[in-house]
């Protein structure tokens, strides 16, 4: 600990951070330090986001899922209608890395809910949440831990199917046959969906029972070329290649020799979804296709630094880093795949990963980001996405508002001050590196705002990217930042960026000045920035 803040913050001391503030509602965190419980539906957020994956450093995956889905109960009893609401709108508007916990929500509501809420959930719910057949059948697998299979579950099931327009279903089924061991004819055995007319007879016919459809329904082309490709198993690349640019087969419906074919990645390429060309990236090079030099790498560029379409697909930036990170690794995070990276495509990827987020006007907000690089900050990963620690992932963040805002520093934090300043220009990957490479120490959440007091700095905005497990300091965070306010005139506002799951936050609730966002939440940034602008 250097000298100068070692004077300073004896003479900043205020409440031990393993003891409560007196007269404020404090919880004895999983650390031991005295935080804030966070608020049941800023919780039911977070888990929405974050997901419990692969736990937190004090809390195990178990644990904390356990903790998540009490919380959740809690909420649904308190007002299920409200959860539904939360989980569709969260799930529609792409703000969360993965879909898991949003599905997982919505079989609890249509388990634990009151009779609205379940017919919500397993009416209009499923229809917006579960839009494909993967989603589909994810939910059902969760499912069976909330309620048995009765009618209203049933009726729900079959309703989805029924929704979906014939050529949609067939596209749906054939991509998706199989999610956690559960298949779309396991569904129809249980809900056993009506076909109003021949053609989805038809279709109903191939799920149950595999019946390859007539030529006389249009619709269900698709299916036939299926049963083309699977006969033609052995053909040559060429034509594989054809049958594929002839009949817009996905790649999940081919035989998977096939995808070891360049000439069948560029029949599949203007038809791949920007999900999928994202995360096949990899094949993509190892096959010879994307090259630095190759024809399909600029098209393929253009795609992935396209906004609208980044938004329309619902690409998360979350899902860019990750992507990124493995790519430029240049070798599978499972696997011995190995490929040699394209410069161009590394680079498109950094932009991506910028652009992913809900686009933000500069707010002129002085603001101070705090990255808590503690320890605790580099055990388990965002939504359980490789690589991505919670340390990581908010130094990642905290690039996006460095990008944006004019008069932003950055200061990291553990127990003591951590000297680590982001450009501009710099990529999220060298600040991803750089901040992997810090070592671990312990933490305390009222540096930031003790670092711009001992500095003088002016600060209209902290914003700290932490797991709120506080506990080596002597005053507490919001303790820390009342006391900034007074010394140096200002109305400083903080913002607590989450980054795991946990149900704690330094934020003081009962203080308008303090706020809580969900960390990898696609619109934090946009939340920040209103909230920063505020009067
Ligand atoms: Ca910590």
């Amino acid at each position: 600990m250097n000298m100068l803040a070692r004077i300073f913050r004896g003479r900043a001391a205020g409440t031990l951070q393993t003891q409560p503030q007196p007269g404020r509602a404090q919880v004895r965190a999983d650390n031991g330090g005295y935080v804030y419980p966070l608020d049941r539906w800023a919780r039911v957020d977070r888990f929405l986001i974050l997901g419990a994956e692969s736990g937190t450093y004090y809390a195990t995956e178990d644990r904390l899922t356990k903790q998540n889905a009490v919380n959740l109960v809690d909420a649904i009893r308190e007002d299920g209608r409200r959860v539904v609401a939360r989980v569709i709108e969260l799930s529609e508007s792409g703000r969360a890395p993965k879909v898991q916990p949003a599905i997982f929500a919505l079989a609890a509501c249509a388990g634990f809910g009151d009779e609205a809420t379940r017919s919500f959930a397993l009416g209009e719910g499923l229809r917006r949440v579960c839009r494909t057949g993967s989603h589909l059948l994810t939910f059902c697998s969760f499912i069976e831990q909330f309620r048995g299979w009765g009618r209203g579950l049933r009726r729900g099931l079959r309703g989805w199917y029924e929704a979906k327009p014939v050529r949609d279903l067939a596209y749906q089924a054939l991509k998706y046959q199989n999610r956690e061991g559960f298949t779309h004819r396991d569904v129809f055995r249980l809900a056993h969906p009506l076909a109003a007319d021949a053609e989805r007879a038809a279709l109903y016919a191939w799920i149950v029972k595999g019946d390859v459809p007539t030529e006389e329904f249009q619709a269900l082309s698709l299916l036939r070329a299926h049963a083309t490709a699977k006969v033609s198993e052995g053909a040559d690349a060429a034509t594989c290649a054809e049958l594929v640019r002839a009949t817009g087969l996905p790649r999940e419906a081919l035989p998977s020799a096939w995808l070891k074919e360049p000439r069948v990645w560029e029949a599949l390429l203007p038809g791949l979804p920007l999900t999928a060309l994202i995360r096949n990236l990899a094949t993509l090079t190892r096959v010879g296709l994307l090259t630095p030099k190759g024809e399909a790498t600029a098209p393929v560029i253009a795609r992935i630094t396209d906004r609208t379409a980044l938004r329309k697909a619902r690409i998360h930036p979350i899902a860019l880093l990750a992507a990124l990170t493995t790519y430029k690794s240049g070798r599978g995070v499972r696997g011995s795949a190995t490929w040699t990276p394209v410069p161009a495509v590394v680079d498109a990827l950094d932009a991506a990963f910028a652009l992913a987020f809900e686009n933000v006007e500069p707010t002129g907000a002085r603001t101070l980001i705090g990255l808590d690089v503690s320890g605790s900050m580099s055990s388990g990963t965002i939504a359980g996405i490789p690589g991505i620690t919670p340390r990581v992932g908010a130094a990642a963040m905290a690039l996006t508002h460095v990008r944006t805002e004019e008069a932003v520093r950055v200061m990291a934090f553990a127990d003591d001050f951590v000297p680590f300043e982001i450009g501009k220009a710099e990529s999220v990957d060298s600040v991803v590196q750089r901040t992997a490479a810090l070592p671990f120490m312990g933490t305390d959440c009222a540096l930031p705002m003790l670092y711009a007091l001992e500095r003088r700095l002016t600060v209209d905005l902290f914003l700290i990217m932490t797991d709120s497990e506080t506990w080596a300091g002597t005053i507490h965070p919001d303790e820390a930042l009342r006391r900034y306010r007074e010394r140096m005139g200002i109305p400083a506002k903080l913002v607590v960026v989450g980054m795991t799951s946990n149900g704690f936050t330094i934020a003081d609730p009962n203080d308008g000045g303090m706020l809580d966002v969900v960390g990898f939440d696609a619109a934090t940034p946009a939340l920040i920035a209103d909230f920063a602008r505020k009067a």
